[in-house]
C-alpha cells in the first residue's frame, strides 16, 4: 500500500508530516514521491489562515475517485472549541473518545479509553480529551462531496494511527512501540522538506501557545504550549545530521520560550554535519542576553532573526494582546543591531486591525524604516472566528483602506530591501542551492537571501554541481527580495 502527503501550511505541518510518515512507515505503508502511484492521498493543512483551506477542497477535486484520502488539520479542533458543533458534548457521551475518525454514512470509529490504556506505557492518570468530529458542519460536507474520504482526524492522534488504521480494516504488523504521545514520535528521514533539496528538518522544540493574540486561532486550534524534553530534541537532531540534513531549523510558535533554549542551541551546534541552525518564531520579550550573543558568536547560527512584531502603534499592539511597547520593540531593535556581527532582520506586521487609524499605520511605517528589515511578511487583518479579536472588535476598517495601507507599506519595503541588498554588492556569500536548470542556478544565503546565478557560468557548472549544494557566490547586482551573482 503506498501513500503520498500533500502538505499545506507553515514550517509546523512540514514537521507534523514528518512525524506522519515515520508511524506510517512502520505500519509495512510505502511513501511514493507521486502523487498518481499513491493508493492513499494525505493532507495535512492548518487552519491558520482560509487560503489553506480552500487550497484542499481545490485539490481535492485532482484526486481520483480510487485513491483514497486521509485529512488531518487544526481546523479539527478549531471548530470544536470555537462552538460550531452544537452536538459534540452527546456524540462525545456515546464512547470514551480520543482521536476522532469520521467516514461514510457518517461512521464513528473511534478508541475507546480502554483501548488507549491498554497501550503501552499510557498515561492512565491524565484525564483523556475526546473529540468528536463526525457531526462537524466542515467535514460532513466534504464527505458528503468526496466519497473516497475515509478518514479525518486530530494531528496531535498521529500517535494512534496504528489502531486507527486496524479500525478500518488494514492487517498490518507494528514492529515499533507505539509511542503513547504525539511529540515522542522521531522521524528518521528528511525527504519532508519545504525545500526542493531536502537537506533542511524542521524540528518542534515546543507546540501550541498560550499567548492569545487577539487576531490569532492557533491557541484554539492546536491547544495550550508545551516544551519538548532537550534530550528528544538533541536525539532528533543528530539522527537528522547523520541521515544527511544540513540545516536544521528549531520550531515553536513563541520559540525562545522554552526554558532551555539556549542550552538546545549550544548543543545543536557542538554536533557533527550542521552547517546551519536557524529557529522561528521567537517573541521580543524572552530575548536573552545569552542568545544574541550567541548570534555574534557562533558562525553556525545563521545570522538572521524574524521577529514578528505585528504593529508600530501602542494603542493596536494593546488590543492585539502583544505585551510589548513600541519602545520595548525599538530597544530589542537596538541589541540586535549592536552585535557586532550583521545581522538580517524580518517581521510580520498586520495593516487593517480594528480601529487602526491613519497615526496609528503612521506609527507602523516608522517602525519599519526605524528596522530596516530585509523583509516584512504583511498581513491584512480579517477576524478568524473564535478569536479574541472577531468576538470583541468590529471589522471597522475598510478593505479599500486595508489595500491601500498595504501597498504603501510595501512600496516602503521595497525601497528598503533595494538599500540593504545594494549594500551586499561585491561580498562574497555562500548559497545553499535549491534550484538548478540549464538557465539558472538559485539559492539562499545563510541570512536569508535569494541569490540567483544567471549567466554562462551557471550553465558550465550545471555538470559538476546539484541541488543541495553549498556554492560561494560573488554578489554582483542588487533589486528588492534578490541579488544576483557569480559562481567564485
Ligand atoms: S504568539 Fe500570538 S500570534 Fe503567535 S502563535 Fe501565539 S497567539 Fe498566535
Amino acid at each position: 500500500m503506498k501513500f503520498h502527503i500533500l502538505t499545506f501550511g507553515c514550517q509546523m505541518n512540514y514537521a507534523d508530516s514528518a512525524r506522519i510518515k515515520a508511524v506510517l512507515s512502520n505500519c509495512w505503508f510505502f511513501y511514493t514521491e507521486n502523487i498518481k502511484d499513491a493508493d492513499v492521498v494525505i493532507f495535512d493543512t492548518c487552519s491558520v489562515k482560509q487560503k489553506s483551506e480552500d487550497k484542499i477542497t481545490g485539490k481535492l477535486k485532482s484526486i481520483r475517485p480510487d485513491q483514497k484520502v486521509r485529512i488531518t488539520w487544526c481546523m479539527i479542533q478549531h471548530n470544536m472549541r470555537s462552538g460550531k458543533l452544537k452536538t459534540w458534548k452527546s456524540a462525545f457521551n456515546v464512547g470514551n473518545f480520543m482521536g476522532t475518525i469520521k467516514t461514510k454514512n457518517p461512521q464513528v470509529i473511534g478508541l475507546t479509553t480502554d483501548e488507549i490504556n491498554l497501550m503501552k506505557d499510557a498515561d492512565k492518570s491524565s484525564e483523556i480529551i475526546g473529540v468528536n468530529n463526525a457531526f462537524n458542519p466542515v467535514f460532513h460536507s466534504l464527505t458528503q462531496k468526496w466519497k473516497n474520504i475515509e478518514l479525518i482526524r486530530r494531528i496531535d492522534d498521529t500517535w494512534f494511527l496504528p489502531l486507527i488504521l486496524k479500525k478500518l480494516g488494514y492487517r498490518f504488523s507494528y514492529d515499533r512501540e507505539l509511542i503513547n504521545e504525539y511529540e515522542k514520535i522521531i522521524p528518521e528521514n528528511i525527504e519532508t522538506s519545504m525545500n526542493t533539496h531536502k537537506k533542511t528538518v524542521y524540528i518542534p522544540i515546543s507546540t501550541w501557545c498560550n499567548q492569545f493574540c487577539a487576531y490569532c486561532i492557533v491557541p484554539y486550534a492546536r491547544g495550550l504550549e508545551k516544551h519538548f524534553p532537550v534530550e528528544q530534541i538533541i536525539n532528533e537532531a543528530k539522527t537528522h545530521l547523520k541521515n544527511g540534513a544540513k540545516e536544521i531549523v528549531l520550531l515553536g510558535q513563541i520559540v525562545n520560550k522554552h526554558p532551555e533554549f539556549v542550552n538546545i542551541l549550544k548543543k545543536i551546534l557542538k554536533l557533527k554535519g550542521l552547517k546551519r541552525l536557524r529557529y522561528t518564531s521567537p517573541y521580543p520579550t524572552y530575548y536573552s542576553k545569552e542568545l544574541l550573543s550567541l548570534h555574534e558568536n557562533e558562525p553556525k547560527l545563521c545570522p538572521h532573526i524574524h521577529i514578528p512584531l505585528q504593529s508600530g502603534s501602542d494603542s493596536i499592539l494593546k488590543k492585539m494582546f502583544r505585551g510589548y511597547t513600541v519602545k520595548e520593540a525599538k530597544k530589542f531593535l537596538s541589541h540586535i543591531k549592536k552585535i557586532k556581527r550583521k545581522i538580517s532582520i524580518t517581521t510580520d506586521i498586520i495593516v487593517g486591525f480594528p480601529d487602526e487609524t491613519e497615526d496609528d499605520f503612521q506609527q507602523s511605517l516608522d517602525l519599519i524604516k526605524y528596522g530596516k528589515f530585509d523583509m516584512v511578511y504583511i498581513g491584512i487583518y480579517s477576524p478568524r472566528p473564535g478569536t479574541l479579536g472577531a468576538k470583541n472588535y468590529s471589522d471597522n476598517i475598510s478593505s479599500e483602506t486595508k489595500r491601500e495601507r498595504w501597498d504603501r507599506l510595501n512600496k516602503l519595503l521595497i525601497t528598503i530591501s533595494r538599500k540593504n541588498n545594494e549594500k551586499e554588492i561585491w561580498t562574497t556569500k555562500e548559497m545553499l542551492i535549491n534550484k538548478l536548470n540549464k538557465w539558472i542556478i538559485e539559492g539562499y544565503t545563510e541570512n536569508m537571501k535569494q541569490i540567483i546565478i544567471e549567466n554562462l557560468k551557471a550553465k558550465k557548472a550545471n555538470s559538476k554541481i546539484k541541488v543541495g549544494d553549498f556554492m560561494k557566490v560573488k554578489i554582483t547586482k542588487a533589486i528588492p527580495f534578490k541579488m544576483y551573482g557569480e559562481m567564485i
